[in-house]
């Protein structure tokens, strides 16, 4: 039985924990006076973080999949749009008025939202996957989180526009059903899967938690919708200082309700 104090999941020390080089997982809370340690974003995707040109060049063969079905991603959403333009009917003056939100804006909201809620997204997907009575269900299984945006949210704080509407254990057998996924879809989710688990096990991690993020934005029309996955590496300290509950997809929508400020 572990006597450990929980941690705060929600608070911003843990954010920094969670803050790492995707390459050797060096967090923004390990730096020191003589090491600091400071993130850059791939320029490809904008979502994998390196702490040095060294660890990017040595992640690239496992990170090179994942950003090109990113950046694909990106441009099918981009050149839709494009193609929404060009059909639309002109303006009161004459011109195109471009939707609100453009796909890329809401890229750029939810790396906000997962740097944001990546300790409270893990925690949950702890929880979800119930890794304490089954310690193998990472392998099959995934969280699902679905989030909307919240109509004409402007809040400065871009992580604060979205409200989280369920979260859900999965069997990855599922997704394509669950997500309405095709074949080749299907495929590119399981492998990129199987290429983390595989390098953070290589790593000496325990597990891998996958939290599959579907995004919607109903107010805009035609509706956009986008997936994101956020994986997170443990090792056997984790189980510390974790909330181990039953009512975790709860405490999930909750946690994020109260770190947005909003109250019931
Ligand atoms: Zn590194
Ligand atoms: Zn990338």
């Amino acid at each position: 039985m572990s006597t450990s104090t929980p941690k705060d999941f929600e608070s911003r020390g843990l954010r920094k924990e969670f803050e790492q080089c995707h390459n050797c997982h060096i967090a923004k809370s390990d730096a020191t006076k003589s090491r600091p340690v400071k993130l850059r974003e791939c320029t490809g995707c904008h979502t994998a973080t390196y702490c040095s040109r060294k660890c990017q060049r040595a992640h690239w063969k496992a990170h090179k999949p994942r950003c090109e079905l990113h950046q694909k991603m990106v441009q099918t959403l981009e050149s839709r749009e494009e193609r929404l333009r060009q059909r639309a009917l002109p303006g009161p003056d004459g011109t195109y008025v471009p939707p609100r939100l453009q796909p890329r804006d809401i890229l750029d909201e939810m790396t906000s939202w997962k740097k944001h809620f990546r300790p409270i997204l893990f925690q949950a997907g702890f929880n979800a996957l119930n890794i304490v009575n089954d310690p193998q269900k990472w392998i099959s299984h995934v969280m699902l989180v679905t989030i909307s945006r919240i109509d004409q949210a402007e809040d400065p704080r871009p992580w604060t526009r979205y409200r989280v509407n369920s979260a859900e254990c999965v069997f990855i057998g599922d997704l394509p059903r669950r997500m309405g996924m095709g074949p080749p879809e299907m495929r590119s989710v399981v492998e990129q899967k199987c290429t983390m688990d595989e390098q953070n096990l290589r790593q000496g991690f325990k597990g891998t938690i996958a939290a599959i993020l579907n995004i919607t934005c109903p107010a805009v029309d035609p509706m956009i919708e986008l997936n994101n996955v956020v994986y997170t590496a443990y090792d056997s300290s984790v189980a510390k200082g974790l909330k181990i509950t039953d009512n975790w997809a709860q405490d999930f929508i909750d946690a994020v309700e109260r770190m947005c400020e909003r109250s019931q």
